[in-house]
Formats: structure tokens, C-alpha cells, sequence
């Protein structure tokens, strides 16, 4: 069953709807689950070890193995923040962010109801993974992006599977209202968030969190915010695994977002459960470069829900955090993803997460998403001639 999330309406699994018909709020599927939680044990490391949950056809799975990702302690930054640290490195993910959980069941939902065209609006990773699905099962694949603002292996990636590529002069909560028109006359199935079927496949990243962690939950969940689909998408599956009863707490879903882009942590500041667009988003992280959340009414309700708390943090921190992660731990991440990094030393920093506190950081997409923002961090390779003494030179200075 698809339900609306504000007047509870209901429509049938298979109707193509994006929005509520009543009340024009977000939809999303509401599915009824009783097994035991043995028999994910055996299974293959994807996201699909989970299929009880997914509500599509098991015949028609597209997948690249997505999920299953790497979740990793930070020793150095726990003892520094004094907290216990993991990381859930999405990256690692077949195209390099988390879109693969939604797209491999959204895809999977577009086989079932047999469209020909998929399209998306995009800031570049919903593109670079919708490119690669669709590819997979043999769909025309539409996506707009906005013009100058897409990082360059996101670009790549969408281009080279086979994707047209439409550049649109306007940022992406333009695109998205042009492309989601089209598919309300039917001209392609859209897989944005807002398409319901795509928070089911990362709703993934909230089970196996739970899962790693011996069946338990860590305080504290912390992770960038842009369209706000994957925070929900994250809520609703550690609320699915609860109702299942396979663990006894609920973490505090922390939600973080550029300073320049923050409609999120204006409502939350507020109170409010009514997000006020941000007119000209801009940040570095074009990841979360987003004025219009779609899923803002499901995000602010996760947070509220589980006690969580909603802040914002500067290009500066953002870049700092994704160097520190690079160079103290070795995890790379793109600009976006370290957004959660830099909003756990703010909120370290103002009180505001307890000493001792086990927290999860959603780390989104992969360095080389943005290749241009890594170069532009560092120093330039210093130049040199295949000389055996100069080389001996230089490795008897210490590195500054
Ligand atoms: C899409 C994306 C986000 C934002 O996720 P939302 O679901 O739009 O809030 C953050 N980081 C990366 C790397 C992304 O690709
Ligand atoms: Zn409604």
C-alpha cells in the first residue's frame, strides 16, 4: 500500500503517483513484515539480504550488489571528540554514493510496471547511479542537471553510461520541477525521492547499522541533508526493524546542512514542521545544494520523533572535516558526505552530543566524485628530476 504521510490517503502499490491526490503532500509505502531476523544471517552482503522489506517483485531485482557497505571505527577522532565513532562508508557503493540503494529498487519498481523511459532531476550522484541502472535494464534514461554545478566524476559517469544529459540553466530545484511535470504527463517514470519506491532501497543503510551492531542501537545517527530523502529513508527503516522488535532503542536521527542551504535547520530552529524554501542555495558540497527539500515534512517528523536535533555548518568546516577523515583515518569522501562529520565536532563542540555517545556518521558518496575540490585542497606535486641525491634531500626534511 502507498500512503500519503499527512492525511493518510491510500493508493494501490502499482499506481505511477508521486504526490498525494487529496492533499498534495509525500507518499510513502507502508508494508506489514513478520519474520525472524535469522534469516538474514546467511545471506549475500547486499541490501537484498533484507527483501522481506523490500516491497517489489523478487523475479524483476536489478541489482549491482549494492549495499553491504564498509562500517568502520574512527579510533583517532573518538578519542579526540571523546565519543565512539563508526562511520558507514556509502562510497563503496557500485556507483559511489547511496542513490544505488534507492535506484536497484526503483529500477526493480519500473521493470514491475513496465515504463520504457526513466528521467531524473539531479545534483549529480541520483544521475551517475540512475545512468548505471538504467543502463543495466535497458531503459531510456533522461536527466537534467544543473548547469556548472555538477561535480566532474558524477558528470562522467552519467554521460559515459548512457544517460541524455540535459544541462538546464537554473539550479536543481528548477530541474526537478520541470522533469517532475514531465512525469506527471506521463512522458517518464520519475526517480527522484520523491518517487516512494527509492527510500525503500535506502532505508538499507538504517538495517544494517542496527544489524552491525549486534542487533543494537548506536545514540546517534548524523548525516548530510539535501533533498531529505535519505534521512527519512533511514528513519523508517530502523522504525521497521523496531516494530519488528529486533532491537529495543531508537537513535537520534541528526541532520546537517550547509549554511547556504539550510531550510531544514531553519524550520527545526523554529519548531516547526513547515520548511521555508531557500530561494539561491549555494554551497562547495553540491551534494546538498538544495533550497526545496521534497521530503521535508518526513524529515523534520524523523528528527522530531527520535529526540534528534538539526544544525548547520560552514564550507569551511565542511572541507576541513573531509580532509581530517582523508588524513587521519583514510576514508575519502566527497565535500557533501563530511558535511556529517563537521556537524559532529559542532555539536561536540556545543555540548550538544554527550561524552561517551556511540554515533554513526552517514558518510554519502565517494572522493572521487569530486576530484576538482580534492586537487584545489592540496598543494601542488612538487616537481623533481630522477636524481637519487635530491630525492635523499627531500626525505630528510620533515614534512611540513
Ligand atoms: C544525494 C546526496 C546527499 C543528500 O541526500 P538527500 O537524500 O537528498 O538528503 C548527500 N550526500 C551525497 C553524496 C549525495 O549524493
Ligand atoms: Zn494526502
Amino acid at each position: 500500500m502507498i500512503e500519503c504521510v499527512y492525511c493518510n490517503e491510500r493508493y494501490d502499490n502499482d499506481e505511477i503517483i508521486y504526490n498525494c491526490k487529496k492533499c498534495g503532500s509525500v507518499l510513502e509505502v507502508s508494508l506489514d513484515v513478520n519474520v525472524s531476523k535469522d534469516i538474514f544471517e546467511s545471506r549475500k552482503d547486499t541490501l537484498w539480504k533484507y527483501k522481506e522489506f523490500m516491497p517489489v517483485d523478487e523475479s524483476k531485482i536489478v541489482s549491482l550488489d549494492e549495499g553491504g557497505t564498509p562500517f568502520c571505527k574512527c579510533e583517532k577522532l573518538s578519542k579526540e571528540l571523546d565519543v565512539e565513532l563508526y562511520v558507514k562508508v556509502e562510497g563503496s557503493n557500485p556507483t559511489g554514493s547511496f542513490k544505488d540503494r534507492g535506484m536497484s529498487v526503483g529500477i526493480t519498481k519500473a521493470m514491475e510496471l513496465g515504463v520504457d523511459i526513466v528521467g531524473c532531476a539531479s545534483t549529480g550522484n541520483t544521475s551517475a547511479s540512475l545512468a548505471a541502472y538504467a543502463a543495466r535494464a535497458g531503459f531510456r534514461c533522461i536527466v537534467l542537471l544543473p548547469s556548472g554545478k555538477v561535480a566532474l566524476g558524477k558528470l562522467a559517469q552519467a554521460m559515459f553510461h548512457g544517460a541524455e544529459v540535459l544541462s538546464v540553466n537554473g539550479n536543481f530545484d528548477e530541474a526537478l520541477e520541470v522533469v517532475t511535470q514531465l512525469a506527471l504527463e506521463k512522458h517518464l517514470y520519475l526517480l527522484n525521492s520523491i518517487n516512494p519506491y527509492r527510500l525503500e532501497g535506502q532505508k538499507s543503510i538504517g538495517f544494517e547499522i542496527i544489524h552491525e551492531l549486534g542487533w543494537e542501537s548506536p545514540d546517534r545517527i548524523i548525516l548530510p541533508v539535501g533533498n531529505a530523502g535519505n534521512i527519512s529513508a533511514i528513519w523508517k527503516g530502523i522504525t521497521e526493524f523496531y516494530n519488528a522488535g529486533y532491537m529495543k532503542d531508537k537513535p537520534m536521527m541528526t541532520g546537517i546542512q550547509a549554511e547556504g542551504a539550510c531550510p531544514i535547520v531553519n524550520a527545526f530552529r523554529k519548531n516547526s514542521r513547515d520548511m521555508i524554501p531557500v530561494e539561491n542555495p549555494e554551497t562547495i558540497a553540491t551534494a546538498i545544494r538544495i533550497g526545496a527539500p521534497v521530503s521535508s515534512i518526513k524529515a523534520l517528523s524523523a528528527i522530531y520523533d527520535s529526540n534528534g536535533y538539526s544544525e548547520t555548518v560552514t564550507d569551511d568546516e565542511i572541507l576541513s572535516a573531509q580532509k581530517e577523515l582523508a588524513q587521519k583515518e583514510g576514508i575519502g569522501v566527497e565535500p557533501a558526505s563530511a558535511a556529517s562529520i563537521a556537524g559532529l565536532k559542532k555539536l561536540v563542540n556545543q555540548g550538544e552530543i554527550d561524552k561517551g555517545e556511540k554515533i554513526v556518521c552517514v558518510v554519502t558518496g565517494h572522493l572521487l566524485k569530486d576530484p576538482q575540490t580534492a586537487i584545489d585542497a592540496c598543494a601542488k606535486p612538487t616537481q623533481i628530476d630522477a636524481d637519487i641525491e635530491k630525492l635523499r634531500s627531500i626525505l630528510m626534511k620533515k614534512p611540513n
